[in-house]
């Protein structure tokens, strides 16, 4: 039997990269968010895809101390994330997917969901009566984004369940999802959606079978429409420090009647080390096949991290990295576990020093933007993409 050497402590076992979240960039980022839409509506922070790559645990436990009590996520499966990360008192809503066979579990931890088809009321008012507690509702009706939403022809039988089963069913919400409020272009189709919205909470308030809560609104509305703030504001990538889109920022440039201004700050930081150092004579080739040839003698380092690990391979030959405050270019493939970046023009540099991924180092950054445009991906897309078993840790 190989019992192992006790004196050895398995907590410096490291893994390729690591990521630090800043908290008091994020409670900075939910500050902002709380001037610009009022003191009144709920800020639901949207913590779905592992919080946007952050890491749930982590990122639940930081908006606590930020004040934050509700969270919005995209399966039961992430609620259950929540609820292991969470207060008693904190409040979680799924969004998305709610297999019929969870809607007990979902209903006896007090989980508000989506309900947007009249054969998920009736299954809620029979899980209701079964679990012996009340199913937590929100509506979603169809206003034009065309993906989940009760058809507004629906709208009065969907009331009359409710009203009927009012002793297994709290109302507790009222909401759409707008297709696009990031983009100007986009803002006649986000009218008419609200417009449908409005029809449809007046249909609540002629039957008398009122929500509690109106809610239409993501980070992008949140910020650019007033009137899409209503009761609460389902806020996800502001509350990770990045802009929905250019025009997002644009008009809280206008607003504010400033050419540039920097209110919301990114959380993540993400950091590796050199792994080995290697001298490249002039003419041979860096990696899989012959996409990077040297053209003078170089000195390449080898950073432990590639696509398996979150490192987009499209930004093979494109992307770049910090080591010593300087920028060092990607030459070659990102591989499954490995790639290699120019370090000929940076004095000193030896294996084991800190690479910034995503961050800052000395006066230099990385964007999240910046990355992700090499990388052609949306900031989202990226950050959810970070595996799930990077080690976080809080910093201030
Ligand atoms: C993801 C999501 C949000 C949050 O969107 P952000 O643009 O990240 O603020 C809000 N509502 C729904 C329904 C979502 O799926």
């Amino acid at each position: 039997m190989i019992t192992g050497i006790p004196s050895i402590d398995k907590s410096i076992v490291r893994h390729s990269s690591r990521i630090d979240l800043s908290l008091g960039a994020l409670q900075n980022n939910v500050s902002f968010v709380r001037n610009k839409i009022g003191a009144d509506p709920i800020i639901s922070a949207v913590v779905k895809s592992n919080a946007y790559g952050h890491g749930t645990q982590h990122f639940v436990s930081m908006l606590i101390k930020c004040g934050i009590k509700h969270f919005s996520v995209a399966s039961s499966y992430e609620a259950q994330e929540v609820l292991r990360s969470c207060l008693p008192d904190c409040e979680i809503m799924i969004m998305g997917i709610l297999y019929s066979r969870d809607l007990e579990w979902v209903i006896y931890n007090n989980i508000q969901y989506y309900v947007f088809d009249l054969e998920r009321i009736r299954q809620s008012v029979e899980a209701a009566k079964r679990v012996g507690k009340k199913a937590v509702i929100h509506l979603e009706v169809e206003t034009g984004g065309n993906r989940t939403g009760l058809p507004i022809e629906q709208m009065q039988e969907a009331l009359d369940l409710i009203e009927a089963n009012a002793e297994h069913i709290d109302f507790r919400g009222l909401c759409t999802h707008l297709a696009g409020a990031e983009t100007l272009a986009n803002h006649f189709r986000i009218r008419r959606q609200m417009i449908r919205y409005n029809e449809a909470y007046e249909t609540t308030q002629q039957k008398n079978v009122l929500p509690k809560l109106r809610h239409i609104a993501s980070s992008a509305a949140g910020l650019t429409i007033p009137e899409a703030r209503m009761d609460m504001v389902r806020v996800g990538i502001a509350l990770y420090g990045l802009w929905p889109s250019p025009d997002v920022y644009n008009m809280h440039l206008v607003e504010i009647n400033q050419v540039s201004d920097n209110p919301l700050h990114r959380v993540i930081s993400w950091k590796t080390d050199i792994m080995h150092l290697k001298d490249v004579n002039e003419g041979e080739f860096v990696g899989y096949g012959t996409s990077y040839q040297a053209l003078r003698n170089m000195k390449v380092a080898v950073i432990p991290l590639g696509y398996a690990n979150g490192y987009s391979r499209s930004l093979s030959n494109k992307g770049f990295v910090l080591i010593h405050g300087k920028r060092a270019n990607i030459c070659g493939l990102i591989n499954m576990n490995l790639f290699m970046v120019d370090v000929t023009h940076i004095e000193g540099v030896e294996v084991g020093d800190e690479v910034i991924l995503i961050g800052n180092q000395d006066n230099s950054s990385i964007t999240i933007s910046s990355f992700s445009d090499f990388a052609n991906q949306l900031n989202n897309e990226l950050m959810s993409r970070l595996p799930a078993d990077i080690p976080r840790q809080i910093v201030d």
